[in-house]
């Protein structure tokens, strides 16, 4: 095969041969993978894929537009790598192969082309994207949006980019907003960082407020230090990982000059900035300074010892973030401090860790699978009947939103951090 093939990838940013190597091809995984489970097919699962990447590495396949499309229906949700006893980094391996078709995708290059365009200069551009999401908040808010539901008009595509809208946009909250530190926040173990990263920022303000006052209450003083930005998650998903570096160095020289953990209230931002160390290891300059950012980062879940409790009534059923769960391996947290919660039960959904099919922006370009597995926690939710339904990521707090309408269910979807939050208030509301 020549290697000036149009379908000839760039191999600069390939998986590594160690990575690929690793997988001895046990299949203990394909139980685990949300489109295995739904297609039985060995093609969508993580073991079929990695195989693929395999032939293409060692040149015994062509990048085709077959293997652009297997590797495209996985969602990264690394529920494979979580379950792997040989411990395969898949993550890795996807986001790499994705870098391969970033180069020479050989289907849909225009859409790709486009989609890079908009993450790099929409989504991680904080003014560009506040400018994009007024009117966005405008029609969240507004009676247009019951009448453009009623109309039947959102159909396809344009249904699944509507619902990625919350069913209330509150106030933004933007680091620059934020007051200077307070005197006790020089205080490493009293003090920290608020990431706030780029859409969170934007859409779920009120789930950053809940949190600085949840930790508020456990001593923490956290403060949304100005500089940091989009924490690149989405672009490395996408294979952009050039981009994702870039992004991660900023938020690195933004955060590494202040003290204290950096507390993540997205799953997903969460994983990625927990990896810095590895997406820059081979960047001399910043693979040290890398290492060091990614151990001081924390998700909200982590580190609230020492949060009071309070009463929350109801039924709660949390949906474990395929980010929190599997790449941060974080199960027990969010349910012990739900658990403290007076007059919380918990009720735990089958499947309650399977991908909800949101995963960043596949609910947009794989709108098909994402709405099967939609469908899925839909039925789970219609069994189960929550009063609310919890969740740790933004793309999933959405996608929940959606499978509770399809449920037909008056549950509430909100952030662990808004649970904790009211919990509190209607403690302190009681002893005033
Ligand atoms: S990825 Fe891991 S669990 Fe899956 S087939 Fe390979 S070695 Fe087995
Ligand atoms: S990341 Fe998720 S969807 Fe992709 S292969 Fe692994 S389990 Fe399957």
């Amino acid at each position: 095969m020549a290697s000036d093939s149009p379908l000839w990838p760039l191999l600069s940013e390939a998986p590594t041969a160690e990575d690929l190597a690793r997988c001895v091809h046990c299949g203990l995984c394909l139980s685990s993978c949300p489109t295995y489970i739904v297609t039985g097919l060995e093609v969508e699962s993580p073991r079929g894929r990695i195989h693929m990447a395999k032939l293409v590495n060692e040149g015994r396949s062509e990048l085709t537009p077959a293997i652009q499309q297997h590797w495209e229906l996985c969602l990264q949700c690394r529920a494979c790598e979580a379950v792997c006893p040989s411990g395969v980094p898949y993550g890795r391996i996807q986001e790499h192969a994705r870098a391969q078709l970033d180069h020479a995708a050989p289907k849909q290059r225009g859409q790709r082309r486009v989609r890079k365009f908009l993450l790099r200069n929409v989504i991680a551009r904080p003014r560009v994207l506040a400018a994009a999401m007024a009117p966005a908040r405008w029609y969240a808010n507004s009676f247009a949006r019951r009448l453009a539901r009623r109309s039947g008009l959102l159909r396809g595509r344009l249904g699944a980019m509507e619902s990625q809208l919350p069913r209330n946009v509150g106030r933004p909250y933007r680091p620059a907003n934020t007051a200077s530190p307070s005197a006790a926040a020089t205080d490493e173990t009293s003090s920290g960082v608020l990431f706030t990263g780029c859409v969170m920022g934007e859409l779920f303000g009120n789930v950053h407020r809940a949190t600085e006052r949840v930790y508020a209450r456990a001593g923490i003083d956290l403060r949304a230090t100005p500089g940091q930005g989009c924490c690149g998650a989405l672009h490395a998903h996408d294979g952009d990982l050039e981009f994702a570096r870039k992004l991660a160095r900023k938020n690195i020289a933004a955060l590494e000059t202040t003290t204290g953990p950096i507390v993540v209230n997205s799953a997903g931002c969460g994983a990625a900035m927990k990896e810095y160390g590895d997406l820059l290891s081979g960047d001399p300059k910043w693979a040290s300074r890398a290492a060091a950012f990614a151990v001081r980062v924390k998700d909200s879940s982590e580190l609230l010892n020492d949060f009071p409790g309070g009463s929350f009534e109801g039924r709660v059923a949390y949906q474990d973030a395929c980010h929190l769960a599997h790449a941060q391996r974080i199960r027990e947290q969010p349910r012990t401090l739900l658990g403290t919660l007076a007059g919380c039960s918990l009720v735990e959904t089958p499947g309650a860790d399977v991908c909800c099919g949101a995963a960043g922006i596949y609910s947009l370009v794989q709108s098909e699978m994402s709405g099967v597995l939609r469908q899925r926690k839909a039925d789970q939710f219609a069994a189960a009947r929550p009063d609310v339904v919890v969740t740790a990521n933004p793309g999933c707090h959405l996608q929940y939103e959606a499978a509770v309408r399809q449920a037909g269910i008056p549950a509430r979807v909100m952030h662990l951090m808004e649970v904790l939050d009211e919990a509190a208030s209607s403690n302190s509301q009681q002893q005033d």
